[in-house]
């Protein structure tokens, strides 16, 4: 399979380029992610895959692909064609390769990994592996919004599945992800009682002044140590340099690493709103729905992991080694679930949603390799496991 693989090392590069200068933003669908969708359509399709569209109106359509009915894959493979780079993007700095870097929109998070996928699979084809059958693969069209029409179908193709493998890319040092912090955002508003500041500044009430109480209050919950941060992102209020404010607000982003942290930090920020520190003014508490929960880092993550680590030291010779991230993706929704779910498994790169984002071309094969050996390792212990020791 290596060999066949390094054999298909420029045809990966190609079908890169096609992907990356190709535009896919979220919010353009029918000249961007569907246009990708459909060139990966294809590309399954000629594999004797088979591809299942499941459209959007607003966004591109989802892809789920598989083997024919008969089989029911246990492994699920997550990728997403969106890029957070709007249209035009792909005309002004095309696909561009420079000192074993390959650079473009979009080109690490992650057309490389849709890339590597397909290819992994391709190999598995090849070489005859059963294991190519025991695969699903999702294409999705809005995980950088936060998966608002994909979560669902993420979910649905996750239950019955016993490992989901994220293709999102590999840290810049190579390590793969196995935890992420979950995320939850509040708003808080603050009412005060406008008046002139020269000239009866004591009928006033600040609304900032109060605001600036809680957000010192708030920024206090973060603890490093426990993975837990609290920030005040945006704020807003006033009205003129010498008025006193009657309204503010902030916008808060909470990040978390255990289910059970969120309704402490819950309990934290209604404990700190739920009075005003300036008497006279008022303090309304808004949201709190998590986004995203967090994927911890469980046995069965490790016991995947060691998997992982042991193809990548057997096959490759590379240490895996594995880290957390605060980001959120695909992989807190399959992990929630309670699916052993790695991340991280795209080929190696950094500064994504950047104009520096980057692949290191370098690790384009060993990282296709990776995928398809883990793919081939995990098919062999589920179907250990499924034969009774003689
Ligand atoms: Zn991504």
């Amino acid at each position: 399979m290596n060999d066949y693989l390094e054999k298909q090392q420029e045809n990966m590069l190609y079908l890169l380029e096609q992907l990356v200068n190709i535009d896919s933003g979220t919010s353009d669908k029918a000249g961007g992610v569907d246009r990708i969708g459909a060139l990966m359509a294809t590309l399954y399709r000629a594999l004797g895959l088979k591809v299942n569209v499941f459209p959007e109106a607003d966004y591109g359509n989802h892809l789920v692909v598989r083997a024919s009915q008969q089989h029911k894959p246990t492994i699920l493979i997550i990728t997403h064609m969106d890029t957070v780079f709007e249209k035009g993007t792909a005309k002004l700095r095309p696909f561009l390769v420079k000192d074993n870097r390959a650079y473009g929109p979009g080109v690490i998070d992650m057309k490389a990994s849709l890339v590597a996928v397909y290819f992994a699979m391709k190999a598995l084809k090849e070489i005859k592996s059963k294991a190519f059958y025991d695969v699903e693969i999702l294409l999705t069209s809005d995980e950088e919004i936060g998966s608002v029409t994909s979560k669902s179908l993420i979910e649905s193709h996750a239950k019955d599945k016993k490992f989901a493998l994220v293709m999102e890319p590999a840290r810049k040092n190579g390590a793969i992800v196995s935890a992420r912090r979950g995320k939850a955002h509040y708003t808080l508003e603050v009412f005060g009682k406008a008046a002139h500041s020269g000239i009866e500044p004591e009928k006033g009430r600040s609304a900032i002044e109060e605001l600036a109480h809680k957000i010192i209050q708030l920024h206090d919950i973060t603890d490093e140590e426990k993975g837990i941060h609290v920030n005040v992102g945006i704020i807003e209020g006033g009205s003129s340099v010498n008025t006193i404010s009657d309204h503010a607000s902030a916008e808060i982003d909470v990040r978390f690493r255990k289910q059970e942290q969120a309704d402490q930090i819950e309990q934290k920020i209604e404990d700190i709103t739920s009075h005003a520190d300036i008497e006279g003014t008022k303090v309304r508490l808004e949201g709190g729905e998590i986004n995203r929960p967090p994927m911890e880092k469980t046995a069965k993550t490790e016991s995947l992991l060691r998997i992982i680590r042991k193809v990548g030291g057997d096959e490759l010779h590379i240490k895996i080694t594995d880290t957390e991230t605060g980001g959120g993706s695909d992989a807190s929704f399959t992990a929630a679930i309670g699916i052993p779910t790695v991340d991280g498994l795209g080929p190696v790169g950094g500064n994504a949603h950047r104009e520096d984002e980057y692949l290191e071309i370098d690790s384009f094969l060993p990282r296709t390799i990776l995928l398809a050996e883990v793919i081939k390792q995990l098919h062999r212990k589920i179907n250990q496991t499924k034969k009774p020791q003689s």
